[in-house]
């Protein structure tokens, strides 16, 4: 198993952040064929996802409606005032995976990993682990 860790500074309250490219390069240096990636976030008020990176409209999309779906202003009884982003890190999760084939992330075509900030600006730290399947 290969452990990589790396920090992505976020700019913006609420926004998702394409780390494909770092991911797929920790994989391609684990050194493993035909396994599984798994990537962590230890974070609770910004998660991890997999969709559409072809298309930027997609992830300004999810980030607009899940805003729409729990807002910043409403009843919340958490007085850090960020209620809305550790609700909307429910709905996104703090993990993903995604298959390791021929050493490389073997995501679909249209498919990207995201970083889902919903509390920044802040400096976020990813864990990336790639595990080999006998
Ligand atoms: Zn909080």
């Amino acid at each position: 198993m290969s452990w990589v860790t790396f920090d992505v500074r976020t700019t913006r309250r609420a926004q998702l952040v394409d780390i494909t490219e770092r991911v797929a390069d920790a994989v391609a240096r684990a050194g493993i064929g035909e396994g599984l990636c798994h990537v962590f976030i230890p974070h609770t008020t910004a998660g991890v996802t997999i969709n559409e990176g072809a298309d930027p409209a997609v992830a300004a999309d999810i980030a607009s409606h899940l805003a729409e779906l729990v807002p910043k202003e409403a009843a919340f009884q958490h007085e850090e005032g960020n209620s809305d982003s550790h609700i909307k890190t429910v709905l996104i999760g703090p993990s993903c995976e995604a298959p390791v084939r021929g050493g490389k992330l073997g995501l679909g075509t249209w498919q990207a990993i995201f970083l889902c900030e919903w509390d920044g600006p802040r400096s976020r730290r990813v864990e990336v682990a790639v595990m080999r399947l006998a």
